[in-house]
């Protein structure tokens, strides 16, 4: 062999990093392996798409809204919601034409009608003290990290990196010495919850959630979606950091935005979980939202104020509701990442199974242990934890093909 020949050296066989998307991949395999084999790794459409389609429109209506709210600033005529009816509707259609355009339609008209309304409120309550911080929206996020090993008898692709990504909503620059932002309510929210004060310019990166407040998770109880949205935004924060124009990121927030636009249910339910002090935002003793909601659907209501009638919460307690601060720290990005990479392990294991040739049904892990979720779950008809846990409550045997709406 000459000694040219031993110079050439083999390349080593290209790969793809698998890439793991933080709300797609990780939090929807948290909310069940099965699911999210069948709706996102196997990518069968969702026969009832009610929370894609709610959840869309309005991150839809969010970014639009802002995009026009800079756009006026920039050309010297500058417009802060409340909006008229004119502009939130053009708002709303455009969003609307867009999503049935990839397939995505609200399912019933009861749904459209709450999704408008509450796009409507985020728009002209939330959006005059959010948008004036707004920094960029929609950031895309990538970073990379070490492919958790799995078990040797499950290999089956050569990676040992893995690709993390994900879009924050928002992203706000606070300056705490700007006088236009002493008396914004977000920003009070942020620094009443950050441990410390943080350096004057620092960043908070925020996440629109289309649900309402969970309950709080404390003590040892199973982990639930306060903890796993809160992993979401360290991991956020960890990314965001090393991106070239980032500050310092102090906090993350989540917006749940049917807070500030509750329905008959969702009142029902804070009722309760006031009641019992299950929630994390109660009202201030004495205060007209602890009145309201006290005296709502009693013998002894407000004057004027029938139980047909939806109360209307002062906008302080909907927006303290609607705002959970997260202060970002050393040790709960690390916690975050963590919790995510062992996510990462369970799905390639699941990968494994399968590819080693368990059937499905086996090789991928279930979570039964929301209702809410496997009522509507595609896969109940022949995942077998639902049929022992649910189905005699709920009776349907047969599986449902997809459904399509057609639109008038
Ligand atoms: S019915 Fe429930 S446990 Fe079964 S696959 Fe669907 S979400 Fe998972």
């Amino acid at each position: 062999m000459s000694s040219v020949d031993k110079m050439v050296t083999v390349r080593p066989r290209t790969y793809s990093l698998p890439s793991y998307s933080l709300t797609g991949d990780l939090l929807g395999f948290l909310r069940c392996g099965l699911q999210y084999r069948y709706t996102r790794v196997g990518r069968l459409p969702s026969s009832r798409p009610v929370q894609l389609w709610f959840g869309e429109f309005i991150h839809g209506v969010m970014e639009e809204a802002y995009r026009r709210y800079d756009e006026w600033q920039k050309r010297g005529v500058p417009s802060v919601p409340p909006w008229p009816e004119a502009e939130l509707k053009s708002i709303r259609d455009l969003i609307e034409a867009r999503l049935a355009a990839r397939g995505l339609v609200p399912w019933d008209d009861e749904l459209e009608r709450i999704g408008r309304e509450r796009a409507d409120t985020a728009v002209n309550e939330l959006g005059p003290h959010l948008f004036p911080l707004i920094h960029r929206a929609e950031v895309r996020l990538t970073g990379a990290r070490s492919l958790p090993a799995i078990d040797p008898a499950l290999q089956f692709r050569e990676a040992d990196r893995y690709e993390m990504v994900g879009v924050i909503d928002v992203v706000t620059h606070v300056q705490l010495h700007d006088p236009r932002f002493a008396a914004n309510p977000i920003v009070r929210a942020i620094l009443k919850t950050l441990p410390e004060r943080p350096g004057d310019r620092f960043e908070v990166i925020i996440d629109y959630k289309g649900m309402r407040r969970p309950p709080y998770e404390g003590g040892e109880g199973p982990i639930g979606l306060w903890t796993q949205y809160a992993w979401q935004l360290m991991t956020y924060a960890e990314i965001r950091r090393h991106q070239p124009d980032a500050l310092p990121v102090a906090a993350g927030v989540l917006i749940y935005i049917n807070e500030l636009h509750p329905t008959r249910s969702d009142l029902e339910t804070l009722k309760r979980e006031v009641t019992g002090a299950r929630t994390d935002v109660l009202p201030v003793a004495g205060s007209a939202a602890a009145d309201i909601l006290r005296r709502w659907g009693t013998k002894d209501p407000l004057p004027g104020a029938e139980r047909s009638v939806l109360p209307p919460l002062p906008f302080e307690y909907r927006l303290d509701r609607a705002l959970r601060v997260v202060p970002v720290t050393q040790e709960a990005i690390r916690a975050a990442l963590s919790a995510f990479d062992g996510v990462v392990e369970r799905i390639e294991t699941c990968l494994g199974k399968e590819c080693h040739g368990q059937p499905i049904l086996k090789a991928w892990e279930r979570n039964a242990t929301a209702e809410s979720t496997c009522v509507v779950c595609d896969s109940r008809t022949y995942c077998p934890d639902y049929q022992i846990q649910y189905a005699s409550r709920h009776g349907e045997k047969q599986p449902r093909l997809p459904g399509v709406r057609v639109r008038a």
